[in-house]
C-alpha cells in the first residue's frame, strides 16, 4: 500500500485532551478520531489492527469450539423486562422508541437476546453444551468517557454464552475459556493477569477478569506475594483477623467538642487509628443502615452494597437523614445502642477497648468492648474494608501487593439469572425440563488496542507486536518521487515482500527524511526498510527492526531474508 494514498494523518503535537499514553498515540498516529464524547471513528490503520484482534480471538473461540453469531444492536424493552434489568439499569443503558412509540434500547450487552434465541431453537439435552459469540458493537452511556477508546461509549466487544445441563458440564466451559482468553492474550505478546472479580451488573457470582498490566490501568489488582492468589482490589479480601483479645478498659464518656474526623479524634485522644473506630451511615432498601469499621480502613463500597439491606449502589446517607436517624453529626455516630441494622467489618469486631462516637454531638467513647458494650447478637460481622498493600493474604501466602491493570476481559457464573426468569429450558433424557446453567465470556476489541499500545511504545511512537501491527513492514522510500534509482528499487522491494507473504506499506511522500522518519518510529511497524540514494550506490539498503536503536546495511536482494532472519 502506497503511503500517499492512505489517510494516516499524523499530529507532531500531543493532543491537549489525551491524558494516557495510549490515546495520544492514537490520536498522533492517525488510528482515531474523535466524533463526539466516547464516541470514535477508526481511520484506516486503526482498523487494520482492530482486524487483526478479531481474527486472533476468532481463530482461538473457534478451537474452543464457540461458533459465531451476531445479533442486533438495537434490542426490544420486552426481553429486559423478563430479566428485571429495564427498571434496574440505571442511564447507562440508552433507551429508545421506534415509530410506534415501542421501546427499545442499544444492546449494552446481549445476555436477554441469546437468552431468547436459546430458548426458541433449542429444546433438547441433546444440543448441549452449546456456546455462541459474536464481535459487535455495544453501546453504554458511561458517566465518564475517558482515555479514548479505553472507556468509550460505543466500543466493540466479543461476548460469548454458553447454555449447560448441568454445573459439571459449565465448570468444563469455563475451563476452557479462562485458557482460550489466555491463548489470545499470550498470542498477542501481552503481559497480562487473570483474576478474580466482581460480576457488576452481569449478575452471577463467581467471575474472572483478564487484565493487561499497565501503570495507566483504572483497576487495582491484587496479589498474594507467595501464592496464586489474585483478585481486583473491588472483590480483594485479606485474611481474617486473628482471634478477639478480651478488653479491660471501664467504658467512658468523653467531651470531645469539635472532634467530627478520625485524625481529630487519635490527635484528641491519642488511641491509634485503628483502635478509632469510625461508622458510616448509608442508603438502605429500609431505612438507614450503619456500617462500622477501624479508622486506619476505607470502606469498599462494592462489597457494601451487596448486604442485604443496603442499597446499589452504594449511597452515603446525607447529613440530614443522619441527623433524623440517629440524632447527631456523622462524625460523632458508634455501634453503642444504635437502633439501626449494623454491620461490623470483621477487623473492626476484633478490636478491644475502642474508641467511638456517642450518637450525640461533641460526645465519644473510650474503652468500649464488643459483647459487653454491644451485643454480637444484634450486628452482623461481615468482610466491607479495602484490602491493604500488605495485608495478610488470603490462606496464608504471604503478603497481598498491588498493581495496576487495564480490564480486557471478563468472564462470568452466570447461573440461572437469566435463563430462569426467561425460561430457557431443554428437555433432559427422561423427558424432563430443566432450566439451562450459564456463562457469558466478554472481550473488549477496541479497549485491547489501547491496552496493547500502553505496553509496545517508546518515546517516539508505537512499537507494534509482529501479530497485531497494521502492515509488516514500512519501506521508507527517501526523495521518491525524484529519484528513479530510489523508486525502482523501493517498488522493487515491495513487489518482493508481498510475494513472500508481507503486508508492506511504501512511503513514497515528497516528505522531507526527518518527516518520513518521525512518522515511522509514530506508526510504530515492526521492520522498516529506508531506501535512499546513497545507500543504492553500494547496492544496500538500511534495516532497523522498530525496537532496534541501530541501521544495519542490507543488500538490496538481501531484504526478504533479512527480514526472515
Ligand atoms: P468496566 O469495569 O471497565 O466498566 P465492565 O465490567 O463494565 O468493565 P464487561 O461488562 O465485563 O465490562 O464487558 C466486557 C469487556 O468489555 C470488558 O472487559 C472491557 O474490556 C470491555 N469494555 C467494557 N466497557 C467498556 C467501555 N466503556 N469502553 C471500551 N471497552 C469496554
Ligand atoms: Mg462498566
Amino acid at each position: 500500500m502506497r503511503q500517499s494514498q492512505l489517510l494516516i494523518p499524523t499530529l507532531k503535537e500531543n493532543p491537549a485532551d489525551a491524558e494516557v499514553i495510549s490515546h495520544r498515540l492514537m490520536l498522533r498516529s492517525g488510528l482515531i478520531r474523535q466524533l463526539a464524547s466516547g464516541l470514535y471513528t477508526w481511520l484506516p490503520m486503526g482498523l487494520k489492527v482492530i482486524r487483526r484482534i478479531e481474527a486472533i480471538v476468532r481463530e482461538e473461540l473457534e478451537r474452543s469450539g464457540v461458533q459465531e453469531v451476531l445479533m442486533p444492536v438495537v434490542q426490544p424493552a420486552e426481553l429486559w423486562e423478563e430479566t428485571g434489568r429495564w427498571a434496574k439499569m440505571g442511564p447507562e443503558l440508552c433507551r429508545l422508541k421506534d415509530r410506534h412509540d415501542r421501546d427499545f434500547c442499544l444492546g449494552p450487552t446481549h445476555e436477554e437476546v441469546i437468552t431468547d434465541l436459546f430458548r426458541r431453537e433449542v429444546q433438547s439435552y441433546r444440543s448441549l453444551p452449546v456456546n455462541f459469540f459474536q464481535i459487535q458493537t455495544k453501546f453504554r452511556d458511561e458517566v465518564r468517557p475517558r482515555f479514548g477508546v479505553m472507556r468509550a461509549r460505543e466500543f466493540t466487544m466479543k461476548d460469548a454464552y454458553s447454555f449447560h445441563l448441568d454445573q459439571a458440564c459449565f465448570d468444563a466451559t469455563y475451563k476452557e475459556m479462562y485458557d482460550c482468553y489466555s491463548r489470545i492474550l499470550t498470542r498477542m505478546g501481552l503481559d497480562f493477569r487473570a483474576v478474580q472479580a466482581d460480576s457488576g451488573n452481569i449478575g452471577g457470582d463467581n467471575s474472572h477478569e483478564f487484565h493487561v498490566l499497565a501503570q495507566s490501568g483504572e483497576d487495582t489488582i491484587v496479589f498474594a506475594s507467595d501464592g496464586d492468589y489474585a483478585a481486583n482490589l473491588e472483590k480483594a479480601t485479606a485474611a481474617p483477623p486473628p482471634e478477639r483479645s478480651e478488653g479491660n478498659e471501664v467504658l467512658q464518656r468523653i467531651p470531645t467538642p469539635g472532634v467530627r474526623t478520625i485524625e481529630q479524634l487519635v490527635e484528641f485522644t491519642g488511641a491509634d487509628a485503628h483502635r478509632c473506630l469510625k461508622t458510616l451511615i448509608v442508603a438502605g432498601d429500609d431505612g438507614p443502615v450503619a456500617l462500622v469499621l477501624r479508622g486506619n480502613d476505607t470502606l469498599n463500597d462494592i462489597k457494601a452494597a451487596k448486604l442485604d439491606g443496603v442499597t446499589s449502589p452504594l449511597r452515603m446517607a446525607t447529613e440530614a437523614e443522619v441527623r433524623s436517624a440517629v440524632g447527631c453529626a456523622p462524625g460523632s455516630i458508634g455501634p453503642v445502642n444504635l437502633k439501626l441494622p449494623t454491620y461490623i467489618d470483621r477487623y473492626a469486631a476484633n478490636v478491644a477497648d475502642f474508641v467511638c462516637g456517642a450518637n450525640e454531638d461533641d460526645v465519644h467513647l473510650t474503652g468500649v468492648n464488643w459483647q459487653r458494650d454491644v451485643p454480637l447478637a444484634e450486628v452482623s460481622i461481615v468482610d466491607i474494608r479495602t484490602a491493604q498493600e500488605g495485608d495478610p493474604a488470603p490462606n496464608g501466602q504471604g503478603t497481598l501487593r498491588f498493581l495496576r491493570g487495564i480490564e480486557v476481559g471478563h468472564i462470568f457464573q452466570l447461573d440461572r439469572v437469566y435463563s430462569a426468569p426467561m425460561n430457557a429450558a431443554v428437555l433432559d433424557p427422561d423427558g424432563k425440563s430443566i432450566v439451562t446453567i450459564m456463562g457469558c465470556y466478554g472481550m473488549g476489541i477496541t479497549r485491547l488496542v489501547a491496552a496493547i499500545i500502553e505496553q509496545n511504545h517508546d518515546d517516539n511512537g508505537i512499537c507494534w507486536p509482529e501479530p497485531l501491527s497494521p502492515y509488516d513492514v514500512h519501506v521508507v522510500a527517501l526523495n521518491y518521487e525524484r529519484s528513479e534509482a530510489v523508486q525502482q528499487a523501493a517498488n522493487d522491494i515491495e513487489v518482493r515482500l508481498t510475494q513472500a507473504g508481507y503486508n508492506v506499506l511504501l512511503d513514497d511522500r515528497g516528505e522531507r527524511p526527518g518527516v518520513k522518519f518521525a512518522d515511522a518510529d509514530l506508526i510504530g511497524l515492526p521492520h522498516r526498510i529506508t531506501v535512499g540514494e546513497r545507500g543504492l550506490k553500494e547496492g544496500t539498503v538500511e534495516y532497523r527492526r522498530r525496537t532496534d536503536s541501530d541501521n544495519r546495511n542490507v543488500p538490496l536482494d538481501g531484504v526478504v531474508e533479512c527480514l526472515r532472519g
